[in-house]
């Protein structure tokens, strides 16, 4: 049985860039329903050996849509904290330029895969297995790590992340969101 893991923080540490009651909604109600959703399917599917990684790449669409949501609400919970609390480090950012032109140029790429995502889905970066770093988005509840592509960073897009307080302003959220961005995390995935 998959459980749903412990929120590292009360609903509203992330304020006000995400308020406490989208975050409530958005852990006890949604990621709680992919928990449940996906413990029923590993069950009806005789799925009880494989590892939650196991499933993301699963033929059957219920499995591998709730084991994705499972996993990428885990690894989003894990990468905020309080806002404007960690900077990113030089090294980082030599490293984003590196990759991207610029900084700046990294947030902007960034922000245009999440905007760009039609309908629901997240927006990444990840490391290649060349250990290239690259900005993709996928739909729905789908994860990188089937592509081969590990997850480094990881916004969530879906409308029910942001809509109480930002309406259909998803580049507003977006932009909003890097002040919650615990950069010492991405740096220790990006190496
Ligand atoms: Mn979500």
């Amino acid at each position: 049985m998959f459980k749903l893991e412990e929120l590292p923080y009360g609903f509203d540490f992330l304020e006000p860039v995400i308020d406490a009651q989208t975050m409530e909604i958005h852990y006890t109600k949604h990621h709680q329903a992919y928990v449940d959703n996906l413990n029923k399917a590993v069950e009806a599917n005789n799925l009880q050996n494989k590892s939650l990684e196991d499933l993301l790449n699963n033929d059957l669409a219920v499995v591998k849509n709730n084991a994705g949501g499972v996993w990428n609400h885990d690894f989003f919970w894990s990468l905020m904290t309080k806002a404007d609390s960690v900077q990113p480090s030089d090294p980082l950012r030599s490293v984003l330029s590196a990759s991207f032109g610029s900084f700046e140029q990294f947030k902007s790429d960034f922000e245009t895969a999440g905007l760009g995502r039609f309908g629901s889905g997240w927006v990444w970066l990840v490391k290649n297995i060349d250990g290239k770093l690259e900005i993709l988005s996928t739909p729905n509840q789908d994860n990188p790590l089937v592509l081969g592509k590990t997850p480094v960073l990881g916004c969530d897009v879906w409308e029910h992340a942001y809509y109480l307080k930002y309406q259909n302003r998803r580049a507003e959220y977006l932009k909003n969101w890097w002040r919650l961005v615990n950069w010492e995390k991405v740096e220790s995935l990006a190496r």
